[in-house]
């Protein structure tokens, strides 16, 4: 059969991302490409940083949207500011706290593990108590919302505890910025990175990353280098920062950045504490919908992330045929459950655009009619 263009069909998107994307965000992905030196493309990229500052409530002149999905951001923390036989302490109460442990093995670095179970939060006393027994550790990672099981984690304590011992904190920020109070600033917090499909509903394939001088410093004061040429910040540093310095170090991804300056600009129109709100008003409703429907939240409602709803399956509720039929029926995605929850959790996202009043209700009336056929 010949092959024809791809015609996606317009899914709404509430899983753990990518999430829903405006139309207006669409469009300006569409827009001519011009060339990544353009100097209009510069003005562009000037305005999304400082977007990017705003939208991490931080004045870092190092804030930039690294060209590689969240997972790159993560990687380019810990292969810039770990060196081989740094201590690092890393917090993990999901998937993604496991993936940091194998970052910093992989940059010969020495990790102490702090683990909490699936669906809570990270101990901040544990943490303390580890960090008082290593005060030789170099940094402190965590993850801020850990979407495998909905919960939050207080990314403040975590941080003014890095600070008091003398240590960076490496912070996974993918799926609470934009979804949740993140003030890399007033936190204190050294290296942070997220994602571009999660609360920002830009398309998939970009990092929103954050170095404080702290971090910057400890780059500067590296004995070897870093071993990946891609995520170098150094040299990336230089397109970045200096007026009039742009030189080429990769191709930017020109179209999706118009895309990330359009949903920016969009979350700096609504107002950042607009956004916490909405998304914690629209998970209310899901919540209350969720709960008449029988569901059960994974995680205490005191660390709940009103953007990631992780529930349990109902008793005898088939997991791949009723989000198949969600999928078929209602052109609506839900997530699976990930690591430790799969075939027992669903995860149900909230997600920037996807945080609307027309989606819960949707998500609602589709689950309600969905569990009723599949018995
Ligand atoms: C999605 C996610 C990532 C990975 O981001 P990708 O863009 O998929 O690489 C990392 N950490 C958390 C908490 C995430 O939710």
């Amino acid at each position: 059969m010949a092959i024809t263009s791809f015609l996606p069909p317009r899914r709404i998107l509430m899983g753990p991302g990518p999430s829903d994307i405006s139309p207006q965000v669409l469009q300006a992905l569409s827009r001519p490409t011009v060339g990544h030196l353009d100097p209009l493309f510069i003005t562009m990229m000037d305005e999304v940083k400082s977007l990017l500052q705003y939208a991490f409530q931080t004045k870092n002149s190092f804030t930039i949207a690294l060209s590689a999905p969240g997972s790159a951001g993560m990687e380019a923390c810990f292969v810039n500011l770990v060196e081989p036989g740094d201590k690092v302490i890393v917090c993990r109460n999901g998937v993604f706290g496991e993936r940091m442990r194998e970052n910093v093995l992989r940059c010969g670095g020495e990790v102490v593990v702090v683990d909490d179970e699936w669906g809570a939060p990270v101990s901040v006393d544990k943490v303390e108590q580890t960090l008082k027994a290593h005060p030789d550790a170099k940094a402190l990672a965590f993850v801020h919302a850990e979407t495998s099981t909905g919960a939050l984690s207080d990314a403040q304590a975590l941080g003014a505890l890095a600070k008091r011992f003398g240590m960076l904190s490496i912070v996974d920020a993918v799926t609470s910025l934009g979804g949740v109070p993140l003030l890399v600033d007033e936190w204190q917090l050294d290296a942070v990175y997220s994602g571009s499909q999660k609360c920002l509903s830009c398309v998939p394939g970009l990092s929103p990353l954050t170095f404080s001088d702290a971090a910057i410093a400890k780059i500067s004061s590296r004995k070897t280098p870093i071993q990946s040429w891609f995520l170098d910040q150094t040299l990336v540093l230089a397109y970045w920062s200096g007026e009039g310095r742009r030189s080429y170090h990769h191709t930017a991804p020109v179209n999706s950045l118009y895309a990330l300056h359009e949903s920016l600009l969009m979350l700096q129109q609504e107002g950042l504490e607009n956004a916490w709100e909405r998304h914690q008003t629209m998970h209310q409703k899901l919540k209350v919908g969720l709960e008449n429907l029988g569901f059960e939240f994974v995680v205490d409602e005191a660390y709940r992330l009103p953007q990631l709803n992780a529930v349990y399956l109902p008793q005898g509720v088939n997991d791949g045929a009723v989000r198949q039929h969600l999928l078929k029926t209602y052109n609506l995605e839900i997530g699976a459950g990930l690591g430790g929850l799969a075939g027992k959790a669903w995860r149900i996202g909230l997600m920037g655009y996807a945080a609307r009043e027309e989606n819960v209700a949707l998500c609602l009336s589709a689950l309600e009619a969905s569990l009723n056929t599949s018995k």
